[in-house]
This record gives structure tokens, sequence and C-alpha cells, in this order.
């Protein structure tokens, strides 16, 4: 991928190093360790190791500033990464959340030993995070969580149970969403507030939830009685909605958003463009049509990055951004399956193993793009109302 940032306030030069380190370090990495790009690689591939690695080379955590471990860039050049560690599929799962959402929360609302002892691990790949948001019956109305956290002495005693806990079978910690007053029905987002539970602490039970083919990214994680010191309180006790909310544009803008089925669309492309295929008028005009919808999204979620950059709080931007491209997502995998079926019927040649695979991989997480992160029909009421429409 490349394209001018120019408008956006950096100078491209600047970008343009970063996007060159970025794939010299892809590149010889994969020839090392040997990984496959995949398909939706931040759910699917967690690889502890690769993200020891990324650490190493100095291409996490970039948006931490130096004082606490990470690299002190600006929030467009972490993008650059992300683009390109998303487009070559790379196995990023294993940081994903913990950089991408706990790391940005955490230097907003996080106490200064919380930072000083989390975020040099999270910039280094060693710490590994899952977000406890969502219940049976508090998905898109997340207002609805029953996870109640009651005062003890010295800190909070937590009671419920999560669902679609990504990673937390591998994390350190989850971010659990509690209640800590009880429900008001005149103001349903009030009286919540965040608390950093280690999964090993007492009290913590981790299931499976398993994809119909035997993946295991998510699980329900149960909280019986698990006492959480006041130490581990993240932001106020009350203030949980705003921060929830301030932590989902990090979560609906990035290039994950509509970069899940890149490395399946690349293959493609790169077979389409090898020397034993020619493709017909009509199958180049549908690769360059996927091609400048994949361009006029980007500039969009760029422009999003860019409110980011400048301390906003784009949500009903991001909201929008995460509807039309996790749509772009979803229709790319139905596209790709009918542009491979042309070729074969024009021409009889049939996808190499490498696409085959890619594509089956894609059908099966297709269902997931527009669910996760908060669904899309519910993201366009978010919409609406911003615009003063509901
Ligand atoms: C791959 C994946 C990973 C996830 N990871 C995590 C995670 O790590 N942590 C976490 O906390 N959660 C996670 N989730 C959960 C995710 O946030 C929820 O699935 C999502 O918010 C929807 O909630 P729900 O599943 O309860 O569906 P529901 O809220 O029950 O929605 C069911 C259907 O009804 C529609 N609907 C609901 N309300 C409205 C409305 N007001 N207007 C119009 N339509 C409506 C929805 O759009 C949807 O189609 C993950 C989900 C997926 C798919």
């Amino acid at each position: 991928m490349s394209g001018s940032y120019a408008l956006l306030g950096m100078h491209q030069s600047e970008l343009d190093a970063v996007r060159g380190r970025i794939r010299d370090f892809l590149a010889t990495d994969r020839d090392r360790f040997g990984w496959r790009p995949a398909v939706d690689s931040w759910l699917s591939r967690w690889d502890a190791d690769f993200s020891l690695r990324l650490g190493e080379a100095g291409l996490l955590g970039l948006t931490i500033p130096e004082s606490y471990g990470g690299r002190g860039s600006e929030h467009l050049q972490r993008y650059v990464v992300t683009e390109e560690l998303l487009a070559q599929g790379a196995p990023v799962a294993a940081h994903w959340v913990a950089d991408r959402q706990v790391a940005p929360t955490l230097l907003r609302f996080g106490t200064e030993e919380q930072k000083t002892r989390i975020l040099p691990q999270i910039a280094s790949g060693r710490f590994y995070s899952a977000i406890g948001m969502s219940e049976h019956g508090a998905g898109s109305d997340l207002a609805a969580v029953k996870t109640k956290a009651t005062r003890a002495d010295g800190g909070w005693v937590i009671n419920g149970t999560k669902v679609w806990t990504s990673g937390a079978h591998h994390a350190d910690m989850v971010v659990v969403l509690a209640r800590t007053s009880p429900a008001d029905p005149e103001a349903r987002h009030k009286g919540f507030s965040q608390f950093l539970v280690p999964t090993d602490a007492a009290g913590v039970g981790i299931s499976p939830i398993e994809l119909l083919s035997g993946e295991h990214h998510f699980n329900e994680v149960a909280f019986t009685d698990v006492f959480v010191p006041d130490s581990e309180v993240l932001g106020e006790i009350g203030n949980g909605w705003h921060q929830v909310t301030a932590e989902l544009s990090y979560e609906r803008s990035g290039p994950e958003r509509l970069l899940s089925t890149m490395p399946l669309l690349l293959a493609v492309i790169g077979w389409l463009s090898s020397d034993d295929v020619s493709p017909s008028p009509s199958v180049t005009a549908a690769v360059g049509d996927l091609g400048a919808r994949v361009i006029s999204l980007r500039q969009l979620s760029t422009a999003v990055a860019r409110a980011l950059e400048a301390g906003e709080s784009p949500a009903n931007q991001a909201a929008l951004v995460k509807d039309l491209g996790t749509r772009f997502e979803q229709e790319s995998v139905d596209l790709v399956a009918r542009l491979l079926d042309d070729v074969e019927a024009e021409t009889g040649w049939r996808p190499t193993p490498e696409i085959a695979g890619l594509l089956r991989d894609a059908r099966l997480h297709q269902a997931l793009f527009t669910l996760r992160g908060g669904t899309n029909e519910v993201l366009r009421g978010v919409v609406a109302r911003g615009l003063g429409l509901r």
C-alpha cells in the first residue's frame, strides 16, 4: 500500500520511511519464521513470539510515550504500520487489543502506577489483554450489562459473566465493564466502572466458544467473587460509560475495519497478474472496482486517524467508517469468489491452493466482520443520533 498523507499534516517522507521499515521487517521475519499470510489475522493468528519480535524491532507501542517504554510516535505512523501488518496477514492477534485499545485508554484514564507497570510491557509485545464488555443479553444494548462490582475492604468484588471475550484464554488481563451502582432506568449509562482483572485471579473461569470450524478465538468468562484491589480500578468509579465510549473510537476506526480480507485480495491480484493467467477485461474491471473501493475507504479511515491525532473524539465518523469498511470486507469475499468462478469458466484456470485456503477462511469469518465492535445496524443508529436525526 502506498498513498499520500500530505494533507494529514505529516511529512510524506517520514511515513514512507516507517512503511519501508515495517515492510523490510515483515519480509525478513516471514522468510525466517515461515508464517503464512492469513485473512482476519488480528483475530485468528495469535503468535506471542511474533509480537516480541515486533516489539524488539521498535514497531509496537508506537503511540506510547518514550517515558513509558514506547516510541512516542504519532497516530499516523502507527496507522501505516498497522496497514502493512494487516495487508500482509501477519500474526498480530496476541498484542492487538493491548496495543490498539488498552494502551490509549491507560494513557488517558490510568493511574501513574498502572501506566508505569503495564505500558512498557505492551510496547515490548509481552502483555496481552482482552476486553470484557459484552454479556448474554448485553451486546448492542451494552447499558444492560449486569456484571456487578460491590465495594469491599480495599477494593471491589466482581460477579457476572462476559461473553465473546476474544483472546481471554491467552491474555494476562481482562478489562471488565461492571455496574458499581444500581441501574437507574432514567439514566441507564450511569453507574458503570472499569477494572483491570488478571486472568489468573481467583474466581475467574474461562470457557471456550468455538467457531463452526473448531477454531477457538473467543470465550465466555465468568467472575465469581473476584476481588480486585483499588489499585486496579481503571479511571474513575462511575465514569465507565464515558471511558468505554472513548475506547470504542479506537476500536472502530482503524484499518482492520477494511483490510481483514486484504491478504486474499492481494493473493488474487498477484495470481491474475502472473504470466500464467490473462484475465478478460471484465475480470480486470472487477479487480479495478475492488481497488477503487479500498482506496476511497482508506481516505475515510485516515480522516478519522487525523481526528484522533488532533485529540478529537470522532465517534460518529468512526461508526460510519466501520459500517462502510466492514460491509466492503464482507462483500469482497463474495466478489472474489464470483471473480474466481468467472476466471475458471472463461479459461479453466483454478485458483492456487493458497488462494483457495484464504477464501475458505474468509468465508468462515465473513459473518463476524459486521458484528464485532458493535453491529452495523446499531452503528447506523449512533450516526443518526450524531447527525441529530433521532
Ligand atoms: C469476532 C467477534 C469478536 C468479539 N470480541 C469481543 C470482545 O473481545 N469483547 C467483547 O466484550 N465483545 C466482543 N464481541 C461481541 C460484540 O461486541 C457483540 O457481538 C456485538 O456488540 C453484538 O451484540 P450481540 O452479539 O449480543 O447481538 P445483539 O445485540 O443481540 O444483536 C442481534 C441482532 O440484532 C440487531 N439489533 C440489536 N439492536 C438493534 C437496534 N437497536 N436497532 C437495529 N438492530 C438492532 C443487531 O444489529 C444484530 O443484527 C465480539 C464479537 C465478535 C463477532
